[in-house]
């Protein structure tokens, strides 16, 4: 008999709803995480009274009724709003591109008037069809002004690659508005939850064995039974000790920095710099996530801010975003296709299906793992 019905590899968003649901059906579990700590990438921690994002900001934002309600169970939700800034050279937009963008930009104040400048650039672009890379769906979805301006630098250092060659999808997902309206997301509901995401993330695994700093392939070969089952929320490639290569990613580094005595560095939780004027893509000053305040509502002396780099994934690096190019989608298919094979182990999360998913997707996705699982209900 094995000592556990499921390993969980992985104390990330996945292995923490999955741990959660399986102790709710009476599965006895263990959780392991390589890292010291719980909470994957949404890990936070607390510096000066700030919740800093260690693994990058995170902003939850879901329209998925199942899902909002779900994560109410384990944190009570702020009610920020992400309202980017960017900076390109001296100049300041707000984000997402919206009347506020354009009046900035050409001094005018109506949506006619930015129509009909933005018309005038989609024709002039002249792209005729489906736009065939992210320059021609920029170009066709805003113009040439907000392309070079917001778009063009900042993705090139973003991904390392020029406009002309990357996926029009990248840039699907943001909105185009000609309102008034600075919120980033289009989502019915969204927030952050008040005392960090670890604070969550904890209260999803409460009544579970976590163990930290602990390495799947050191447990397993010392104890290869130690479950009757599997949920691997790692790297697809690294399971398979990247027998077929590895997939590629971008990574993330950043610097962080405690500004002791300054109380509000850049006024705006997220600053983009949209030019090759600085190496970073952004700066994140944490304390803004939760409106500089302390849990009992007290205005915080010192701040946090991080320098986000964007560079190729290397061996030892942590992934962050999946290249889903056509080789990349290739080479996951065939991964695919070995996890399959694979008795007993299920593969699960952002790194094990190679896919960029934001948290709710993520949450969706593990609730929809235990139900198939686990034969029941998970809400
Ligand atoms: N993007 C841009 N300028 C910006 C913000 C985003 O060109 O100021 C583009 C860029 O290509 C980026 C994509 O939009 O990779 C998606 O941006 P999003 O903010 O959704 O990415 P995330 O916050 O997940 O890094």
């Amino acid at each position: 008999m094995a000592q556990y019905d499921y390993l969980i590899v992985g104390a990330g968003l996945t292995g923490a709803v999955f741990a959660h649901e399986a102790l709710k059906a009476g599965k006895k579990c263990l959780v392991i995480d390589r890292r010291d700590h719980i909470g994957g990438n949404c890990y936070t921690e607390n510096v000066k009274g700030i919740n800093v994002h260690t693994y990058g900001a995170h902003i939850f934002h879901t329209s998925d009724d199942r899902v909002w309600n779900y994560v109410q169970q384990f944190a009570k939700f702020n009610h920020y709003v992400n309202s980017p800034m960017a900076k390109f050279h001296d100049e300041l937009y707000n984000l997402p591109f919206n009347m506020n963008t354009f009046s900035k930009m050409w001094g005018i104040s109506t949506p006619e008037e930015a129509r009909q400048i933005i018309e005038a650039q989609k024709a002039e672009a002249a792209i005729s069809g489906e736009p065939k890379n992210l320059e021609e769906q920029a170009l066709s979805l805003i113009g040439r002004d907000v392309f070079n301006k917001l778009i063009r630098e900042y993705t090139e250092k973003q991904w390392g690659k020029k406009c002309t060659e990357l996926p029009p999808s990248i840039i699907k997902r943001l909105p185009v508005r000609y309102i008034y309206d600075n919120n980033y997301f289009n989502d019915c509901y969204q927030g952050i939850p008040m005392g960090g995401y670890t604070k969550m993330i904890e209260a999803m695994l409460q009544g579970t064995e976590v163990r930290c700093a602990v390495n799947y392939k050191d447990l397993i070969a010392a104890d290869p039974d130690i479950a009757e089952r599997v949920i691997y929320t790692g790297p697809i490639d690294e399971y398979f000790d990247f027998s077929l290569g590895n997939l590629e990613w971008r990574t993330v580094r950043f610097e962080t920095e405690v500004l002791e005595g300054v109380e509000n560095w850049q006024g705006n939780a997220v600053v983009n710099y949209t030019s090759h004027d600085e190496a970073f893509t952004r700066i994140i000053e944490h304390k803004w996530f939760e409106f500089g305040k302390d849990e009992e509502g007290n205005m915080l002396p010192d701040t946090v801010i991080s320098r986000e780099y964007s560079f190729t994934w290397q061996p030892g690096d942590e992934p962050y975003y999946p290249l889903n190019d056509e080789k990349n989608t290739q080479l996951f298919e065939e991964y695919r296709k070995l996890a399959e094979a694979e008795e007993n182990v299920v593969f699960a999360g952002r790194l094990g299906a190679y896919k960029y998913y934001d948290m709710a997707p993520c949450i969706a996705a593990a609730l929809d793992l235990a139900e198939a699982e686990l034969g029941v209900k998970a809400e």
